[in-house]
């Protein structure tokens, strides 16, 4: 999807603008809710198809806001759009909630689990595309700076690297 279409880029025109993304690619609006809370659960986001709308905390730093946004992109293209299998929206009623442990790790059930840990990889591929992380780098050699030009938090990166087979 991303390759084609092109991607929003944040004002450094290098880190990805995942909410330009979310909103122009995707036509899907983005909200941000002070203390989100949905079934008497305390979320980091959630995608709500039915609306056409991703909540997203709106207390969590910048860096994780965007994380957990790109994260609930994951949902909607992976999950949803090209599943090809409504049944598994419909089991989760309609609608994807991601508790703060998800947005990085764990959940109950290994279907669940699985999901959550796949929209984590999306969403690091989707902020921290893998050439781009090299590149930037092998320039400046610091994990903040890339962090910072990337917008995403150093511990997303330092996994993101290690995954890239760059030691962080
Ligand atoms: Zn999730």
């Amino acid at each position: 999807m991303l390759r084609y279409t092109g991607v929003p880029r944040l004002e450094n025109a290098i880190g990805v603008d995942v909410e330009v993304l979310v909103r122009t690619k995707l036509d899907f609006d983005v909200a941000y809710i002070e203390n989100l809370c949905i079934r008497g659960k305390q979320l980091s986001g959630a995608l709500i198809p039915e609306h056409r709308v991703i909540l997203v905390e709106a207390f969590d730093i910048w860096e994780r806001r965007r994380f957990t946004l790109a994260h609930e992109c994951a949902h909607l293209v992976l999950d949803f759009r090209n599943a090809g299998s409504p049944s598994l929206f419909e089991s989760h009623g309609d609608s994807f909630i991601c508790a703060p442990d998800d947005i990085g790790t764990t959940e109950d059930s290994p279907w669940q689990k699985r999901r959550e840990v796949l929209a984590n990889q999306f969403a690091a591929a989707l902020l921290m595309p893998g050439r781009l992380c090299k590149q930037l780098y092998v320039e400046n050699n610091s994990i903040d700076d890339c962090a910072g030009a990337l917008g995403v938090s150093r511990q997303a990166l330092q996994i993101r690297l290690n995954q890239l087979g760059l030691r962080a």
